[in-house]
């Protein structure tokens, strides 16, 4: 008898892509958003196609902005394939919002009353296989006796309830200095940019599950870039982005001192 019939079909693209799978630095870039893919038989969760391209749906040139980081810093990138809509690579699954019935004041009909079985075929189908690429590649390098550092990328949208953020780029962080600090400073040397230390969101409410869950676990070196959209949106953004974060990272991502496992 065959097995019932997955949530991904055969035009759906993968859950997970690999980007610069060669790349020899001991660092992993991830990004949770980078897709706003909806698989075909969630019908586009009922909502216009248009609607999945704007901010609710995924991280406006973030994967841009880590396909071009990726070879800049000789790092693999870890993408996600599916829209944060249809579950939320970057929230804990058993977080209620992990597939949210409402988005920045949209609601999602495809969301609405989902059976355990439905959640669970999001979350497997979604947020597994992406995950697990994360842990095997972090684990591989660790049994190799190197200590890798995660680079999370991310992007967020200009105006936020009538508000109009004023930074370019956040530096999302924690208990762990070593990268964002250095980070910090070396994009500050630009007066030009506006510079969030933890804004437009904070990684001390809790960070998000990508980080917490592969970094800190770890106690690898990392940090979380957020990005503005506007600023990505367009092909030439993102590559002035990737070529700014590449120039300020790959100077803290040379120091051998970074590579150590810590405790928080
Ligand atoms: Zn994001």
């Amino acid at each position: 008898m065959p097995a019932p019939s997955p949530l991904l079909g055969p035009d759906d693209p993968a859950p997970v892509e690999l980007c610069h799978a060669a790349g020899a630095a001991p660092v992993l870039l991830t990004c949770d958003h980078a897709s706003p893919v909806i698989p075909r038989a969630l019908a586009g969760l009922g909502l216009a196609p248009d609607l999945v391209r704007q901010h609710i749906g995924w991280d406006i040139g973030a994967a841009a902005v880590t396909r071009l980081l990726a070879p800049a810093l000789d790092a693999p990138a870890l993408l996600s394939g599916y829209s944060r809509l249809v579950v939320d690579c970057n929230r804990d699954p058993e977080d209620p919002t992990s597939i949210p019935a409402a988005s920045d004041g949209v609601a999602v009909p495809g969301n609405r009353d989902l059976s355990p079985e439905q959640r669970a075929a999001r979350i497997d189908a979604c947020f597994r296989p992406y995950h697990a690429a994360i842990a095997a590649r972090l684990d591989a390098l660790l049994a190799a006796d190197r200590v890798p550092a995660l680079i999370s990328i991310h992007s967020f949208t200009p105006v936020m309830n009538g508000f109009a953020r004023p930074w370019h780029v956040g530096i999302l962080w924690d208990k762990d200095p070593r990268i964002p600090v250095p980070l910090l400073a070396a994009l500050r040397a630009d007066a030009t940019l506006v510079v969030g230390d933890n804004q437009p969101y904070s990684a001390r409410e809790p960070a998000g599950y990508t980080v917490r869950h592969h970094a800190v676990a770890r106690g690898l070196p990392h940090v979380a870039i957020e990005l503005r959209q506007d600023l990505i949106a367009d092909a030439a953004g993102a590559a002035a982005w990737a070529a700014r974060l590449a120039a300020a990272l790959a100077p803290i991502l040379a120091r051998r001192d970074i590579y150590r496992l810590a405790r928080y």
